[in-house]
């Protein structure tokens, strides 16, 4: 009873992995204070860096940076792994729980044009109400991608879905800057001014970044200041909401209007949903109204669009 009181806020960003017990991303939602959360799938392989053409881009562009590639292969290939969530899981457990998960699908725009098609029809046909894209994880470079992509926002209009992207670093060797300048906000302004009537989610508001935090929110927030279509999740930066300089250049530049609470469950180290909610809730700079928002007014506002 306790617990039904507080479920009022909507997480935007949950990846269901498959090692996680159904059961247990259940239990983590409704002990959190969620009334709704966001399951996103993730269509990468692990297999793609044993393509030589792709290696070795990996492995040069570390190599630039002064960082010695095989292990961080290594490294790469077993987050991938880790991170493969099929669009068939997500929408199993939307289907057992239709009251607290919303599913978003996942289709590798670098694995061509007939396997992007064949992945949009699936994620259409198993209900899912947006398309998550990861060039980083993904391995795709936007500016190769450009046919594919634009099939990918076509689809997104034509059939109402949203499109969350990711943007920002990534853990593991896309932490360098260089290896992730694929997920760079800026270089999809092309198709985000093509296509105003898709909402596109640039998941961590092109932040995310150990060694520089914040590393391209400036670029994001040129994109929700200057197109109505784009919000911004601030899973895995929270800090973007708590510390007082970016939560100021946040409100002078756009406002929370279209900022949207994220938790990144369960990737973020030692970090729960509720304590990332718990940090929000609690941000110093921020009104109570702002929080409000963030926490669940705007998120209410976007699904409307697509549910
Ligand atoms: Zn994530």
């Amino acid at each position: 009873m306790g617990k039904k009181a507080l479920s009022w806020a909507i997480d935007f960003h949950v990846h269901p992995l498959p090692l996680l017990p159904d059961q247990l991303i259940v239990d983590e939602v409704e002990a959190s204070g969620v009334e709704k959360c966001v399951l996103l799938a993730v269509d990468v392989d692990y297999k793609m860096l044993d393509e030589p053409r792709i290696s070795q881009h990996v492995a040069s562009t570390l190599f630039e940076a002064g960082s010695w590639g095989l292990y961080e292969l290594e490294h790469a290939k077993v987050l991938l792994q880790l991170a493969r969530t099929p669009n068939e899981r997500v929408a199993k457990l939307v289907e057992e729980h239709p009251d607290i998960f919303v599913g978003i699908g996942s289709v590798n725009p670098a694995k061509g044009m007939e396997y992007v098609m064949r992945g949009l029809e699936e994620i259409r046909a198993l209900g899912l109400v947006g398309v998550k894209l990861l060039p980083t994880l993904q391995l795709f470079e936007p500016w190769e991608r450009r046919e594919e992509l634009k099939a990918i926002f076509d689809f997104c209009s034509k059939h109402g879905l949203l499109l969350v992207l990711h943007t920002g670093c990534d853990p593991g060797p896309w932490e360098l800057p260089a290896l992730s300048d694929c997920a760079r906000p800026e270089h999809y302004r092309p198709f985000i001014e093509a296509y105003p009537e898709v909402p596109v989610v640039l998941a961590h508001a092109g932040s995310y970044s150990i060694r520089r935090p914040g590393i391209w929110l400036d670029e994001a927030l040129d994109l929700v200041s200057s197109n109505d279509n784009v919000w911004l999740d601030i899973a895995a930066v929270t800090y973007l909401a708590v510390e007082e300089k970016f939560a100021r250049k946040i409100r002078d530049r756009v406002g929370f209007d279209r900022v949207l609470f994220g938790s990144d469950w369960p990737t973020v180290f030692k970090t729960t949903v509720s304590e990332a909610l718990g940090r929000l809730m609690t941000s110093k700079p921020l009104t109570e109204q702002e929080k409000e928002a963030v926490a669940r007014e705007n998120a209410r506002e976007l699904l409307k669009a697509v549910l």
